[in-house]
């Protein structure tokens, strides 16, 4: 049923792409998923309606700000930082298009300032809590450690993870993170989350039959509507988010594409509810 109360909400959404792939370990590609994303939104083949009740053409409260852009690599996470500080600024919710996952550092280092006790819900075959990857402390592998270890957040939350190894069991363990690995996961009743949360999805939390457009296939993996499922399920505010790794390089007939704009779509929709 659709209610007044949805169609009518005051919140503000800030779509942002972010085309970096620089931090990527195995395959280049991640930087062009935004282009793919926002191509799929504006694709006759579906409407915009939520699952929900929403329906986001031409929705007052989303804003469309396009692709940001830097000159040298070696400046992107100053420039994500100061162009997230400046959506929150203005009171809005960041929801953004990777780019791969090394991106959510500097979007958390602006998160911080505002919201300094955040929930992180993260979809993700992988932890991404390496210390280093390759030599890099930036590497997308990486990002949740730094951002635990500066105490950009309070809480991790981590679903569809199944490539777990000793150094990331140790790393999960020093930072406290909730992971529910995929081979345990029975849905979204398991999660207890404190509010306000920000959503992280990496594609890959996908298994490789849904979305095979990703730099890393990891089989095994969640479905788009085990994702959707626990987006619905969300009952706290989601002030920020972020859909990550799709490579639209790897993709077959724009399928994953599609799943990313499928998922923004939810997401947004709920983002929306408040
Ligand atoms: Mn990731
Ligand atoms: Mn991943």
């Amino acid at each position: 049923m659709i209610t007044k109360d949805r169609m009518q909400s005051n919140s503000k959404i800030s779509l942002l792409g972010i085309p970096f792939d620089a931090y990527s370990s195995h395959l280049k590609g991640a930087a062009k998923a935004p282009d793919a994303i926002w191509e799929m939104i504006k694709c006759e083949s579906a409407n915009q309606w939520t699952e929900l009740g929403t329906d986001l053409k031409n929705h007052p409260g989303i804003n469309q700000l396009g692709n940001l852009s830097w000159e040298n690599d070696s400046e992107a996470f100053d420039k994500i930082e100061e162009k997230i500080s400046s959506v929150l600024a203005a009171d809005s919710k960041p929801l953004v298009f990777g780019g791969d996952h090394s991106i959510t550092y500097p979007i958390f280092k602006a998160i911080n300032q505002r919201h300094p006790k955040i929930t992180i819900l993260h979809f993700d075959a992988h932890p991404d809590l390496y210390d280093e990857l390759d030599g890099n402390p930036l590497s997308h592998a990486c990002p949740f450690a730094r951002i635990m270890e500066n105490d950009l957040a309070e809480h991790l939350v981590q679903v569809g993870i199944r490539t777990l190894n000793e150094h990331q069991r140790e790393q999960a363990e020093k930072f406290n993170v909730e992971i529910h690995e995929m081979k345990d996961w029975q849905g979204p009743h398991q999660l207890t989350l404190e509010g306000p949360v920000y959503v992280s999805i990496d594609i890959d939390a996908l298994d490789p039959a849904f979305a095979p457009g990703v730099s890393h296939h990891e089989p095994g993996g969640l479905s788009v509507r085990q994702i959707i499922d626990v987006l619905h399920s969300i009952n706290v505010p989601i002030i920020g988010a972020d859909i990550v790794e799709l490579n639209p390089n790897r993709d077959i007939n724009g399928m994953t594409a599609m799943v990313a704009t499928k998922l923004y779509k939810e997401l947004c929709g709920k983002m929306l509810e408040r």
